[in-house]
């Protein structure tokens, strides 16, 4: 038994690859500074399409193992960004990667948008009431950019939050826990606008296309964002880390492309908001850490219970 540092992260995807993207820096930056970061990643992503020809028979409608192949990625992109707690929720291949909205995948039997939102939330509190994370982060209501797993990840982790505090709920999960802070993923539009304008005057070429602004998951006006988190010394981390989902990702400098060759800015700056929890925003309009404005008292090393 062994305590946990006083400050725990706890994050929450629905795919390998999502926690690089989107917190890859995030993650980095609070793991090099002795916090506790954990991810929990809801399905294998067996559905995902493959980039590298020479790989191109894991996909599940050639030979299949894509899922497993994406659990060794998704290990060695946390080995770069220093992350050493990762789990599947319910175990590794609990819960199937969904497919896009409206396939007949969003159907099958174990897949995650098929699953019952509480006892998917089950999982998630034996975690969080084991960790005690003050800190959960997960995407908004629509998942981001509509991803029936990304949707349903963000309704498992919000269940499990309220359920997790609930001294009611099952007790043989551990003592009640309430996640003091939760956030949502953003990108503000003005960052947005500006790293697509940079990527069509620099790289261009790199790509046979680039996406539209709103692929990128959890785009909002500026004055939704409540933090921002600078992990620019970290890039480099963070690239490798999307560099080791190579099935799924492409890295071009300091932009990338999914299987659709759709080339987009690759963050180091990586922007939150609040949505459970009070903003300590100092004299600014902003946040600069995920764990600001905390009582001393949250923030002692916790013992696994
Ligand atoms: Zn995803």
């Amino acid at each position: 038994m062994k305590d946990l540092p006083a400050r725990r992260l706890l994050l929450v995807h629905a795919h390998p690859d999502d926690e690089s993207i989107i917190n890859g820096a995030t993650m980095a930056r609070y793991a090099a500074e002795g916090a506790h970061v954990a991810l929990v990643t809801c399905t294998l992503g067996e559905e995902g399409e493959v980039i590298p020809p020479g790989l191109a028979h894991l996909a599940a409608d050639r030979d299949g193992g894509l899922g497993e192949h994406r659990a060794d990625e998704l290990a060695a992109a946390m080995r770069e960004l220093g992350v050493t707690d990762h789990r599947f929720l319910g175990g590794p291949g609990r819960f199937h990667d969904s497919g896009m909205m409206g396939t007949e995948q969003n159907h099958r039997p174990g897949a995650f948008w098929a699953a019952d939102v509480d006892q998917a939330a089950g999982h998630l509190v034996g975690v969080i009431r084991s960790l005690r994370p003050q800190v959960l982060v997960t995407y908004d209501p629509d998942g981001g950019y509509g991803h029936p797993d990304h949707i349903q990840a963000h309704r498992v982790a919000t269940r499990a939050v309220e359920l997790a505090a609930d001294p009611a709920y099952d007790a043989g999960a551990g003592a009640p826990h309430t996640v003091a802070k939760v956030y949502w993923n953003r990108v503000p539009r003005s960052v947005a606008e500006d790293a697509f304008a940079r990527l069509r005057d620099t790289a261009a070429g790199a790509f046979p296309g680039i996406a539209a602004i709103d692929d990128v998951p959890g785009v909002v006006a500026d004055a939704g964002i409540t933090t921002e988190i600078d992990g620019t010394a970290y890039a480099a981390r963070k690239t490798a880390a999307m560099r080791a989902h190579a099935t799924q990702i492409t890295v071009d400098g300091t932009f990338f492309a999914l299987s659709n060759d759709l080339g987009q800015p690759l963050f180091t700056t990586e922007y939150y908001e609040l949505v459970r929890g009070t903003p300590d925003v100092g004299d600014g309009a902003r946040e600069y850490d995920l764990f600001a404005g905390l009582p001393d008292a949250a923030l002692a090393p916790g013992a696994r219970t």
